[in-house]
């Protein structure tokens, strides 16, 4: 029988913002497929957790404010400590903070970029040393449209996301030989908390939808898929790559 390159059985999945959105989806998707979890999140809510463990694997919570960067440091020892090995990880956790540029204070500019691109610096580093280590791994890190444009009223978001593709090619040319894939999806408009405040504009709103070929907005389903393909075997020649999950949005 031709073996299912997509099992992720035995694997320990490490996601950060798996509470809820995007991170939620993707938690489930890799447990679905039989990956063992690790959530990272700053809050003591357990849905995800227990909704991971109805499908029959291990779920553990690493609590962890990503702004504070000695916990983060915490991260990755601690899944290790409880699951023995971490094999995939997810960086998919991030901020968002909006104001014209004019206005952008300097706190919401350090906030934005110590949680999407520090702390996925230092988990991407604590964790490639490990998969370097045993020669296997998988990274996915969730980009943005914004590494791609210029996105409007977040200039600390598009820097930092920006920076998270480049960081994921730099980190892939290293690692690709030592067995350890770093990729990213870069999602579209995507119907989560995170956008609130532009489905809540009935202006941009409408926009953005008549600018997206598929004719909606995505949602956390799909990136089970996506997130499924980087994190097994089926993308063992992928390296580098920022894989848009976008309903053709980039592509118009
Ligand atoms: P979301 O619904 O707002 O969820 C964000 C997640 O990140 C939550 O679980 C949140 O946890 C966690 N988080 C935020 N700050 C944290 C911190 N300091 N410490 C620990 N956890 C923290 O956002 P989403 O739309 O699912 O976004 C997920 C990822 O996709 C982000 O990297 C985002 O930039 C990216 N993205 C989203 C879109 C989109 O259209 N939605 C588009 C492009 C890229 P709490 O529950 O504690 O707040």
């Amino acid at each position: 029988m031709m073996k299912n390159v997509f099992d992720l059985t035995g694997k320990v999945a490490v996601v950060t913002g798996g509470t809820r959105g995007i991170g939620k989806g993707i938690a489930l998707g890799l447990a679905v497929a039989g990956a063992d979890i690790v959530l990272v999140q700053r809050s003591n809510d357990t849905s995800t957790q227990e909704e991971v463990k109805a499908l029959g694997v291990r779920c553990e919570i690493v609590h962890c404010d990503l702004i504070n960067l000695e916990e983060v440091k915490q991260v990755i020892p601690k899944a290790i400590e409880a699951m023995g090995s971490v094999d995939i990880l997810v960086n998919n956790a991030g901020i968002q903070r909006r104001s014209p540029a004019v206005d952008f204070s300097e706190q919401d500019w350090d906030d934005v970029i110590t949680v999407n691109l520090k702390s996925v610096w230092i988990l991407c580093q604590q964790a490639g040393r490990h998969m370097v280590e045993k020669k296997s791994g998988k990274i996915i890190n969730i980009a943005s449209l914004v590494s791609f444009q210029g996105g409007l009223f977040v200039p600390a978001y598009t820097s930092a996301k920006g920076a998270v593709g480049q960081l994921t090619k730099a980190l892939a040319n290293e690692w690709s030989s030592q067995g350890v894939n770093v990729n990213a999806i870069v999602p579209g408009y995507i119907a989560t908390e995170m956008n609130t405040a532009l489905i809540n504009d009935p202006v941009r709103s409408r926009q953005i939808l008549e600018r997206i070929p598929a004719g909606r907005w995505g949602n956390p389903e799909d990136f089970k898929g996506p997130a499924l393909f980087l994190a097994s075997e089926a993308s063992n020649y992928v390296h580098g790559h920022l894989l848009a999950v976008d309903g053709g949005w980039l592509g118009r």
